[in-house]
């Protein structure tokens, strides 16, 4: 059997309306350079995937102005009307080069930070398992679940972890989620799509520097955390 491949997709096809900007935030200039190409970039350095495919809207008229939407890895599909519809086209496109068991990496557009060591330590961690696993912060807060504006009791927060991305799934059982789950607004990620399908994700300690982009104080905190880097 063929060692398995790993491609990467990016959902880019959001409007951001949390960023009260002019265009979509995966559009907006961060050190200078638009955060999608420096997301892109990142996922280029981590030297492992044999294509990238991001999903981007129809309507979108800045992806073509990009530099790096004509690099030679790098091939789009069209966005859908959620996050999942997005990743679900971009499965589409790769359906006749991929294997079932080759692995997808789901990462989003909005998270330009993300290392190539965070990359491959997910990578490493999950690349055995037969169904995927995602990169995951354990909480420091203590949570509250909250309805109406009224605490209505405080979970475990040694059993919460915040999701983030990429999260890493063979082609196959990814595919299959999304479509069995798709219009359920309940689908945020794709690790819960799998849990849907009663499948079981593995989660893996990311760092925290690795932030998606909501809010307009975000790109700050972003150019910050480049900095640092
Ligand atoms: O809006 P949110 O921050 O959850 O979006 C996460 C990622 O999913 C972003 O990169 C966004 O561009 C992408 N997305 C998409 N298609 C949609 C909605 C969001 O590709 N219909």
């Amino acid at each position: 059997m063929n060692l398995p491949q790993y491609y990467a997709v990016v959902p880019a096809a959001g409007v951001g309306k949390r960023m009260q900007a002019d265009r979509p935030k995966q559009y907006l200039s961060l050190q200078g350079e638009v955060v999608l190409a420096r997301t892109l970039k990142r996922l280029l350095q981590a030297n492992i995937f044999t294509a990238i495919v991001v999903a981007i809207s129809p309507e979108d008229p800045y992806w073509t102005e990009l530099d790096i939407s004509t690099h030679s890895q790098i091939l789009t599909a069209a966005g859908g009307k959620e996050r999942a519809d997005s990743v679900l086209s971009a499965l589409k496109t790769l359906e006749n080069q991929v294997d079932n068991n080759d692995w997808i990496l789901v990462h989003d557009a909005a998270r330009p930070c993300i290392t190539a060591n965070d990359i491959h330590k997910l990578i490493a961690t999950v690349s055995d398992d037969a169904i995927g696993g995602i990169l995951a912060l354990p909480s420091h807060d203590t949570l509250k679940q909250v309805e109406g504006g009224a605490i209505q009791q405080t979970l475990d927060r040694r059993k919460v972890w915040r999701a983030l991305t990429p999260q890493m799934f063979r082609f196959g059982v990814l595919k299959q989620a999304l479509e069995q789950t798709q219009g359920n607004p309940a689908i945020t990620d794709e690790a819960s799509a799998i849990e849907l399908i009663g499948l079981t994700a593995r989660i893996v300690e990311g760092r925290p520097d690795n932030l998606k982009i909501t809010q307009p104080d975000d790109l700050r905190l972003a150019q910050f955390y480049l900095e640092q880097q």
